[in-house]
Parts: structure tokens; sequence; C-alpha cells
């Protein structure tokens, strides 16, 4: 356990589609007034160097971040095919821009920032963050603590799935809750499975968004259909969306060794999704496929129901 480290991974295909749905999400669940509850289960680092050691060493946010921003960079965009960027990738976009200084890509802002960034003060919404690893929790602390949050954001270095449940239903009977292991363990995905079941018994109407990789494990591919059941049997709208940016070519340099294909999809799965979640990502998806597809097996899924 905890050799996952998101560093590795921030910013590429699978954050896109995350932190997008995210954005997409509270943007919608902050306009009624009354104060929102947002939960991270598993928050990691919260901010993320992407010229550091860790992002170089795999360059993930190469196929994701930051070629997303090279290909609609209005200054030069690369993709004539798409003329009005998608709302929420525009909004995704905009989001990253601003952990940066103008015209660089140096930062990227994991869920806890980019969640922090959309609660109003005024309105007393409210961030609980929860992290087990032991350096990510230290970073994480820290990062938080220059934010001079105060009492808004709360750091917890505590099983996220037993964590949750002191919050629902909250007080205020509004919640966000965004579920991203790193599924470093099998039994990660039951985890997320019964955390849903159990949310939904103590809080039915918070909204509850699922993360998880695309990858031929049992495990992985009964889960969506494990959480489509829950919410079926809850009676609650739910909404499924996938990206698969496909197969790299192999570009073999002789001398130099192969660069791995790594995850090529993932997908997030939502309860009680805002009713405008669908439409903006029927305009979002197929662009971000557009840009960030690379190949064989590429290809997005929208489906919802309830
Ligand atoms: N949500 C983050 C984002 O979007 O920026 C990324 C989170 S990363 C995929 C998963 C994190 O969960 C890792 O930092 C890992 O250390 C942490 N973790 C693993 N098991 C956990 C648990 N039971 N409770 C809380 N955090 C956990």
């Amino acid at each position: 356990m905890f050799s996952y480290r998101h560093a590795f991974h921030a910013g590429n295909h699978a954050d896109v589609l995350k932190h997008t749905m995210v954005i997409a999400m509270l943007r919608h669940l902050t306009q009624k007034d009354a104060a929102l509850v947002a939960v991270d289960t598993h928050a990691g680092a919260g901010l993320y160097r992407l010229d550091g050691d860790y992002a170089g060493t795999s360059g993930e946010a190469a196929d994701g971040v930051v070629k997303l921003l090279a290909a609609l960079s209005p200054a030069k965009p690369a993709k004539p095919a798409i003329k009005e960027i998608a709302p929420v990738i525009q909004d995704y976009l905009d989001m990253v821009a601003g952990f940066n200084a103008p015209g660089q890509l140096k930062v990227y802002p994991g869920s806890p920032f980019i969640i922090q960034r959309l609660l109003r003060e005024e309105a007393r919404d409210k961030l609980k963050l929860f992290e087990l690893h032991p350096t990510d929790i230290k970073a994480l602390a820290g990062n938080i603590a220059q934010l001079k949050a105060g009492r808004q954001v709360a750091v917890a270095r505590e099983d996220g799935f037993e964590g949750l449940k002191a919050f629902l239903p909250p007080p205020s009977r509004r919640a966000f809750v965004l579920i991203d292991p790193s599924y470093e363990i099998k039994s990660d995905y039951a985890k997320v499975s019964t955390c849903i079941q159990d949310s939904l018994k103590r809080f039915a109407t918070g909204t509850y968004a699922v993360w998880y990789p695309i990858i031929p494990r049992p495990e992985a591919h009964d889960l969506p259909r494990r959480l489509k059941t829950l919410a079926n049997q809850a009676g609650k709208p739910w909404l499924h969306a996938t990206l698969n940016i496909g197969q790299a070519e192999e570009r073999n340099v002789p001398g130099e060794p192969g660069r791995g294909q790594g995850l090529t999809a993932s997908g997030m799965f939502v309860v009680n999704p805002p009713h405008t979640l669908k439409s903006a990502l029927q305009l979002a998806l197929p662009q971000l496929l557009e840009v960030l597809g690379r190949g064989r097996g590429q290809g997005q899924t929208l489906e919802s129901g309830g």
C-alpha cells in the first residue's frame, strides 16, 4: 500500500475528465443560496508541480492538460475543427490557468484546490479533505495552510470512506462528495460500492461522484454496473461518462526505452448529478476526445438513468 502518488499522474487525461466534471457540478451546486458541504474522501497533495520530478517521470500531463491547453489555446489553436470550445472545458482551462502565471503551466491544481476555489465564503460552504499517505497528507496540510481559508477547509489524516460518514447528512442538507481512490488495493472497488450504498442511506439527495480506472480487471469492470444498480434501487438519477484516449503509436527510438501506454481510459459515475451536467458533457466529451484521442481504441460514452 501507499506506492501510489498522484503527483506522477497529475494533469493526465483522467484528471482532465474528473476535474472538468467536478467544476461543472460545483458551478451548478453553488448557485443555490444554502451552504454546501463538499467532501473529498481521497484528496492527494492538493497542488502538483508539472515541471517537478514526479510529473516529469512519466509526463502523463503531456497527454492531458498540456495537450488540451496547447490545442485549444486562443493564440494558436491547433484544432480548427473545434470552432467553439465547450464552456465546461473552457472553465477547466481557466481554472488551471488561474494557478499559473500568464502563458505558463507549472502548477496543476488537484481536486481540493479546485473545489475550494469554487466554494463561497458568504454562503459558509465547507470543504472536508481526507488523505492517508504520510507524505501527501503533510504536503496537503501545508498547501491548505497557505490558503488561509480558516474554518472553511478541514484536513484529516483518516480513511476517507470512514470519515465521510460523520458529515452525512450535513446540517444544510446539501452535499457534494468526490470519491477518488487510487484503487491500489483491490478492496477499494468494493469499498466504493459500500460507501455509496451507505451514503445514500444517510443522505439520499447528496451528489456523489466516483472516479474509476477502466482497466482489464473484473472489479473495475463491475464497479459502474454495481453503482447503477445501487442508484436505481435508491430511485436516484445517475450519469456515467467515460473517456478512452486509445493506444499511442509506439514511438520506438533506437537506444531509448519505449514510452509506456499507462492508463488509457477512465470513468466518472455520478449519483444525483446536477441536471445541467448531461448537456454540458454532450458538448464537451467529443471535444476532449478530438484533442486527447491517440488512436486505436479511443472513444467516449455518456449515459444516464433514473
Ligand atoms: N482527488 C485527488 C485529485 O483529484 O487531485 C487525487 C487523489 S489520488 C487518485 C488518491 C489518493 O487517495 C492518494 O493520494 C492516496 O494516498 C489516498 N488514499 C488511499 N487510500 C485512502 C483512504 N482510505 N483514505 C483517504 N485517502 C486515501
